[in-house]
């Protein structure tokens, strides 16, 4: 039943893959009729897909959700639902049970594609309902979904992790590791590239450990460079690019299949999280310093316009001066083109949380200051390499501000320039005149 009139809205916390399943929630949404709100205050309906990677994530979303009382109140037909990965805490759940009344769905990561159910089963009755499962019972079904690009979207090759790094909940509430098959998950891409996509993200918590099989009646098991390698040839399809890779699982192969498809971006995000051997096995990491290095001269011999960033962490429990000069070291052999970087901080229910020797706040602020400092200085000199080259930018929108277009490089850096919205979508030519750090400023030749 099309309903015209009413409107949604989603706020989304958290990482890609959450952003890939907020597109699916819309996605069902607009499928219904509804379109997208301003606010979540005057929308009809309003979901919040969490995250729970950090520590207090939920006072943000608690304070967001009752602020919502006052709307509800004024309108009885009013939904607010939470869903993601905080929904797999028991606590957090029973927290919304109690202290907001207003919240009349609550569903988890386990049973995303039940949403169409849940939702109109709420419209019917005006009851709350709450449907969290503990695990995944196979790969979620086929969901209409709403691009936030028109020319660029995200595809779920992959669900959950088996890894256990100590410091992360991901694999207890997102679950273990399911692979889509190859056959699904290209039958999905060519029907985005019928519908005008020109670059894809194939998404998953640790791509290199993709175990697809090619199709449900096959017993044959595809690799992720075997699967990548058959996503490039996908007729139409301009750009690929791939997140997130576990050094540990990082093949040559890999590294063949990026050189060999020009269509294949040059990026590789490659955490390292830290520089030191200690460190890296207390956090259950299973590589290197040594072996990281080695991967990076590797990636570099062979991909020589290739962009590598990373994940950093600073102050992991029992991180001593000497750990963390390791990681400087690191960072500074390695000339990454961005670190993201994060100071330690407790997540309940992780084996990191329980350890002994945490790291006092003051001494994580200095060694964080001084890591930021090591990572502009060495941004800052790649970078600079590229001026004067002309290079091919996904043009993605157009700053409102600067009235300039911006675009992204094959290896992820921002390019901003003068040009005309219609190039919006389109893959063209630019001169990239001036470094600016993470962004280049360039001429449309
Ligand atoms: S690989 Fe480690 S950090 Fe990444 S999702 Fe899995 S457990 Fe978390």
């Amino acid at each position: 039943m099309k309903n015209i009139e009413k409107t949604y809205k989603i706020i989304t916390f958290g990482c890609q893959m959450n952003a890939r399943d907020s597109e699916k929630l819309a996605g069902v949404l607009e499928k219904k009729g509804y379109t997208e709100g301003i606010d979540e205050e005057t929308s009809d309906i309003v979901i919040f897909n969490t995250c729970t990677v950090r520590e207090n994530a939920n006072k943000r979303l608690y304070g967001r959700v009752g602020h919502l009382k006052k709307s509800c109140a004024e309108n009885r037909d009013k939904i607010v639902g939470i869903c993601g990965c905080m929904m797999q805490e028991t606590d957090e759940v029973e927290t919304i049970k109690k202290k907001y009344p207003h919240v009349k769905l609550i569903f988890g990561t386990h049973n995303i594609d039940e949403f169409e159910k849940l939702i109109d089963k709420v419209l019917k009755d005006n009851e709350r309902i709450i449907e969290v499962l503990d695990k995944a019972d196979g790969i979620e079904k086929d969901m209409p979904s709403k691009r936030v690009y028109p020319f660029k979207c995200g595809v779920n090759i992959m669900y959950g992790c088996d890894n256990f790094c100590t410091y992360c909940i991901v694999p207890y509430v997102r679950g273990r590791e399911r692979s889509r098959t190859a056959k699904s998950i290209i039958d999905e891409i060519k029907r985005d590239v019928d519908d005008g996509v020109v670059e894809v993200m194939l998404l998953g918590q640790n791509v290199n450990s993709y175990k697809g099989k090619l199709d449900d009646d096959s017993d044959k098991v595809l690799t992720f460079p075997e699967l990548l390698s058959m996503v490039c040839k996908v007729d139409g399809l301009k750009r690929v690019r791939f997140m997130t890779s576990h050094p540990k699982d990082l093949s040559d192969e890999l590294i063949d299949v990026i050189r060999d498809n020009n269509n294949c971006c040059k990026h590789i995000h490659l955490p390292v999280q830290s520089g030191s051997d200690r460190i890296l096995e207390s956090m259950n990491r299973h590589y290197t310093k040594e072996k990281y290095l080695s991967i990076v001269d590797k990636i570099r011999r062979e991909l020589p316009d290739v962009a590598i960033t990373t994940d950093v962490i600073v102050g992991f429990p029992g991180e001593t001066e000497d750990d963390f000069n390791e990681t400087i070291d690191l960072i500074e052999k390695v000339n990454f083109d961005s670190v993201f970087t994060f100071e330690y901080s407790k997540r309940t229910g992780t084996k990191a949380a329980s350890m002994d020797n945490q790291v006092d706040v003051v001494i994580v602020k200095k060694r964080f200051d001084r890591l930021l400092k090591t990572v502009e200085k060495n941004s800052r000199y790649n970078s600079e390499k590229y001026v004067g080259r002309v290079m091919d930018v996904l043009v993605e929108s157009k700053d409102r501000d600067m009235g300039k277009l911006t675009g992204r490089l094959s290896n992820n850096y921002l390019v901003h320039f003068e040009g005309d919205e219609s190039l919006i979508g389109s893959i063209i030519d630019v001169k990239l005149m001036k470094a600016c750090g993470f962004y280049f400023e360039g001429e449309k030749c």
